[in-house]
């Protein structure tokens, strides 16, 4: 079962979570790496969670534990908002693509915004996450089958470098 998936079955609502101890919690997801620390921002985003401001983004932004590709991921499923959410997959794809030249998911963002078509903004986390986990991979991408590999900045560098 999906560790996610368990924590909602056990708790129902946010307040569930307030009167949880902090130990139950790190049982509850204790499978996941780092549990210590996100049963932790769990526990204190119920403890201080209004839900008058569910989409208020500067909320949404302060909470703890939150970084900006969570945030983004959020508001987009919740909100409705577009933007990208840019995880380690659309940092890699986005990098060895050409799309942009970046040191860091923050900076892939905002150079994304320049390239991308806006009707595309909230798709290309759900698409590249696919794409990274079936054929762009960290190690080993399957350039070979790839479709768009006529146009990978990458993938031309493997021919160039023979
Ligand atoms: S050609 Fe290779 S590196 Fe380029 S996008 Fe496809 S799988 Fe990724």
């Amino acid at each position: 079962m999906e560790v996610s998936e368990r924590l909602f079955n056990k708790y129902n609502k946010v307040e569930d979570i307030r009167n949880a101890s902090l130990e139950e919690i790190k049982d509850t997801i204790k499978d996941i790496g780092l549990y210590n620390n996100k049963a932790k921002w769990i526990k204190e985003i119920a403890e201080k969670w209004d839900y008058n401001k569910y989409c208020d983004e500067e909320y949404i932004r302060s909470l703890p534990g939150v970084g900006r590709k969570i945030a983004n991921v959020y508001l987009i499923i919740v909100c409705n908002k577009n933007y990208i959410a840019v995880d380690t997959h659309v940092h890699r794809i986005s990098n060895r693509i050409g799309l942009v030249k970046t040191k860091n998911p923050e900076e892939t963002e905002m150079e994304l915004y320049k390239v991308i078509p806006k009707e595309y903004y909230n798709k290309i986390n759900f698409l590249f996450v696919l794409f990274g986990r079936n054929i762009c991979k960290p190690i080993n991408p399957k350039c070979n089958i790839c479709k768009i590999n006529k146009y990978c900045k990458y993938y031309k560098s493997l021919f160039k470098s023979r």
